[in-house]
């Protein structure tokens, strides 16, 4: 096996190696706990779960590590607004986290630390970067990272110090020796919450509480650091700039970055106003672990790194799609439970699956496998090869456990009392699932090219290919598209 995994750090795919034999450490950038979890946070956890269990099947074993942000401006300025103190309003919204992770088939994490409780590391990991001439207090009592004085930084991001001076701001409050530089710890203003320090009396910024739970859960020098691409910079930057001015020692080998939730074709931030949370989702549905699956499925559609546009229309598509996928399962299955399924099939089908994964987590690609396996189906249904069709189903459900998915009973996700004829209407080709994925995908495309990843156009484009897809591009930039 060949894993390639996309770093963030060195912009390009690579071959991945842990750092010790057969055990992975990852550590995720969680949610800072002040609302509700919306689809940008959904996607953050089905890709990290969807890697995690992939990376299991493989037969790795690996310690998944996902913080939550428990103290932090915006949590303190909402506890004010509402008059709640801070600890129940995170409390509260660590409450309704878990439960969107479980409506979203996401596993709950081995380790999942939360800031509040490690502030003792947090002043440790302080004093040390202060020790080694990387911290200062400035006059307002606030202690800043010299970002000058640690010569990689910018590393991530790929900004020289010049550009990132150009975008800088000073707020009025602040004491800074260099608007480059960040804070590590906050004096604490009256009535906020606190904690002792060499400093005085204050709370972590938000930057340092990465560095010191990750460290803390995983070492000092990890695998796989991941998160929303929102955090490359400034989050991650400055993880890097703290832990490995703090260590002297690499930090982190991969660093893996999901795409953005886009809508109406606008990064889904509560700035813009256009923000779906995962319970507003579910709770329009009939069935709210259906939905819970169909987001899920949504979310997998798309390569983890490409944009993912969301709109009715995507969610009506990947429920059909799922819905595909069970109803093989259920058609293959009902019409003599006394038929066994024919030993392990051997159609090269779960090698293709593994090796679309195997690419950087392709999971457009390893969907496509399923759709194989839907037709496969199909076929072996309209042939009378009963037991055929079950050790395809089998399969089906196997290779879609691999990534979270058709866990349910096929007759309650399709909403089915009785016994529905078996039907062969999609035999070979191709109702509207098919053309959703080529669709999803040939708009990754477009979006990759946009953005200059010509390496993921690329591939996007050979998995249409192998799809039987060709595609045309137009002068004035549109895309059709047909099948050979
Ligand atoms: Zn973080």
């Amino acid at each position: 096996m060949a894993l390639q995994i996309y770093n963030s750090l060195t912009r390009k795919k690579e071959r991945f190696e842990p750092l010790v034999p057969g055990r992975i450490g990852i550590y995720v950038c969680g949610m800072t706990v002040y609302d509700y979890c919306h689809l940008g946070h959904a996607r953050v956890l089905v890709v990290f779960d969807m890697v995690v269990r992939v990376l299991r099947a493989w037969g790795y074993s690996v310690d998944y590590v996902r913080n939550i942000t428990d103290i932090d401006d915006k949590i303190i300025a909402r506890a004010t607004e509402i008059g709640e103190p801070f600890e129940h309003l995170t409390e509260r919204f660590i409450n309704a986290m878990h439960q969107d992770e479980e409506i979203l088939n996401v596993a709950p994490p081995d380790q999942e630390p939360r800031a509040t409780g490690h502030i003792a590391e947090i002043i440790e990991l302080t004093r040390k970067l202060e020790q080694r001439g990387l911290a200062y207090q400035g006059e307002n009592g606030d202690v800043y990272f010299r970002v000058r004085k640690f010569e990689a930084y910018g590393q991530l991001s790929g900004r020289s110090l010049d550009d990132l001076l150009a975008g800088a701001r000073v707020e009025k409050d602040e004491a800074k020796d260099d608007p480059l530089d960040f804070v590590l710890w906050k004096r604490a203003k009256p009535g906020e919450p606190m904690w002792n320090s060499p400093w005085g009396e204050g709370r972590p910024g938000w930057h340092i509480e990465c560095s010191a739970m990750s460290t803390r859960c995983l070492g000092e020098h990890f695998d796989i650091h991941g998160g929303g691409m929102d955090l490359r910079f400034p989050h991650h930057e400055n993880e890097i700039a703290q832990t490995e001015g703090a260590t002297g020692c690499r930090f982190v080998n991969t660093w893996m970055h999901n795409g953005f939730v886009q809508l109406h074709e606008e990064k889904m931030s509560k700035s813009l106003g256009n923000f779906f949370t995962i319970r507003d989702l579910v709770g329009q549905d009939d069935d709210p672990a259906r939905a819970g699956e169909v987001i899920r499925f949504l979310v997998l559609l798309s390569h983890y790194r490409s944009p993912l546009n969301f709109s009715a229309e995507v969610m009506d598509q990947a429920r059909a799609g799922l819905e595909r996928l069970y109803s093989a399962l259920f058609r293959a299955r009902e019409r003599s439970d006394t038929t066994p399924a024919d030993p392990e099939a051997d159609n090269g089908l779960g090698e293709a699956f593994d090796k679309a994964l195997e690419d950087d987590f392709n999971t457009p690609s390893a969907i496509a496998v399923l759709f194989d396996l839907v037709r496969g189906i199909n076929r072996a249904l309209e042939a009378g090869a009963e037991s055929e069709a079950k050790t395809l189903a089998n399969q089906l459900e196997h290779l879609g456990g691999r990534l979270g998915l058709l866990y349910q009973e096929p007759a309650t996700i399709l909403g089915i009392g009785g016994v529905r004829e078996g039907s062969t209407e999609d035999a070979d080709t191709t109702p509207s699932d098919k053309d959703a994925l080529i669709e999803t995908l040939i708009e990754t495309r477009r979006r990759a090219r946009q953005e200059k990843d010509f390496q993921l156009s690329d591939e996007v484009r050979a998995q249409l290919e192998e799809m039987g897809v060709t595609l045309e591009d137009r002068p004035d930039g549109s895309t059709s598209w047909r099948r050979r």
